[in-house]
């Protein structure tokens, strides 16, 4: 099951599997055609990567380059949450958990591979932070030479664990990010670098992953939903193909729905699919605190607003106080996320609310980023912490005993 290429998504035309460029001329995404994946089975091994061998491009999985990432816990989203969305089978797929505490490390380590098995020895990437940080692990791994382009408007804390991995980081100033990205990308051919963004058709082989691993944490059978907050759709594509491959091996019968989530200040594909729309309606100058989700025009967001109107896709999105509440929300249940992940809460229950998710639908939410990322934005929350004296501390306790015992 060699042969392997690539394909522009809405118009099928093919290129070969190690072009430098993500997207096809007309702008369509393109992705990685496995000719015979019919016939690709599971089989036993230690590491997801060795047991999905059969659905990946590559000529090894490469253990080498691991960080340890993916085996991500699939949880039981506990009863505050189950009751707050109104869903009873609510599952959460911890992607914190992660070697730099996002999923991005599944596109990572699929990039790392395909570096390393051409020879290249720099890789690039746009980036608002977990992916810069995120290639930079990896490329301090595998020995690569990284460069991150990110917008000035990066959380700092992003900036800096790139920059300790040794990784050259451009931030770049006076312009909006869509424009930033389309910018840096057509640099690429002039210099021979292949520039990783958050949606290359090799990037989405590595977020395959996520299915097999729903597939075996759910013994074979297929939630009714996966949620996904979603800015370059890098990753929501990436998770439904690996459904599709399954799908085409016969491992599944049928496909989950994939529901898309977004920051309202920022809803280039939740605003195009509600009108049903076939183009994503850009946005511009917009601030959200999901700063994990900037994508203000994808690139090859029309492959996303295609899938959803072909497979019934959901959408929703959250307004910037249903995120911050969210973000409360997830954490008083025990998961820190970042403000983008967080979206995905309050779309959930809107979406239970309006009748579009049952009660009993199994729903899997991924939890994309762990809050620890994004530090600045406890300026918004009402964090408290009781400030005493030593000697004040015995009558402070009783009294927030008292109130504890009452609660
Ligand atoms: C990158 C990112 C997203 C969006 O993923 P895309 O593949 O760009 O759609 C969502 N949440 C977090 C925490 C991210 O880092």
């Amino acid at each position: 099951m060699r042969d392997v290429h690539l394909r522009s998504t809405l118009t099928g035309i093919e290129y070969p599997f190690d072009r430098l460029e993500e997207f096809a001329e007309n702008g369509e995404s393109l992705e990685v055609v496995m000719p015979g994946i019919e016939k690709a089975r599971a089989r036993p091994g230690d590491r997801t990567w060795d047991r999905f061998a059969e659905f990946m491009p590559f000529e090894a999985s490469h253990p080498e380059l691991s960080l340890g990432e993916g085996s991500t816990p699939l949880v039981d989203a506990g009863p505050a949450l189950k009751e707050y969305t109104g869903i009873d089978g609510l599952l959460l797929k911890n992607e914190t958990m992660n070697p730099t505490w996002s999923f991005k490390d599944r596109g990572s380590i699929a990039c790392s591979i395909m570096a390393t098995e051409r020879d290249e020895t720099l890789t690039a990437t746009i980036s608002t932070g977990n992916m810069g940080q995120s290639m930079a692990a990896y490329g301090a791994r595998a020995g690569l030479g990284v460069l991150v382009f990110l917008p000035d408007f990066a959380p700092r804390e992003k900036i800096l664990a790139m920059a300790v991995h040794g990784a050259r980081v451009f931030r770049i100033g006076g312009a909006d990010y869509a424009e930033m990205k389309s910018r840096v990308l057509g640099l690429a051919p002039r210099f021979a670098l292949r520039i990783v963004s958050g949606n290359g058709p090799i990037r989405a082989e590595g977020y395959k992953m996520e299915a097999f691993e729903l597939f075996e944490a759910l013994h074979g059978s297929v939630p009714d939903f996966v949620v996904v907050p979603s800015s370059a759709c890098g990753h929501i594509r990436g998770l439904f193909k690996g459904y599709r491959e399954l799908l085409a091996a016969g491992l599944v019968s049928r496909l989950p729905r994939m529901v898309v989530v977004q920051a309202a200040a920022n809803s280039p594909l939740v605003s195009a699919i509600r009108t049903g729309s076939r183009t994503v309606v850009p946005f511009r100058d917009f601030h959200t605190v999901a700063e994990a989700l900037t994508s203000g025009k994808p690139p090859g967001g029309e492959e996303i607003l295609a899938k959803a109107y072909e497979y019934g896709w959901l959408a929703e999105d959250a307004t910037e106080e249903e995120i911050l509440d969210s973000q409360l929300r997830y954490a008083r249940s025990g998961f820190f996320v970042e403000p983008g992940t967080a979206t995905t809460l309050a779309a959930v229950r809107k979406l239970r609310a309006k009748g579009a998710i049952g009660k009993d639908d199994r729903v899997v939410i991924v939890l994309t980023g762990s809050g620890l990322k994004d530090l600045d934005v406890f300026r918004l929350h009402a964090v408290e912490v009781l400030d005493c004296p030593v000697n004040g501390l015995e009558g402070r306790l009783e009294s927030v005993l008292e109130e504890e015992r009452r609660t």
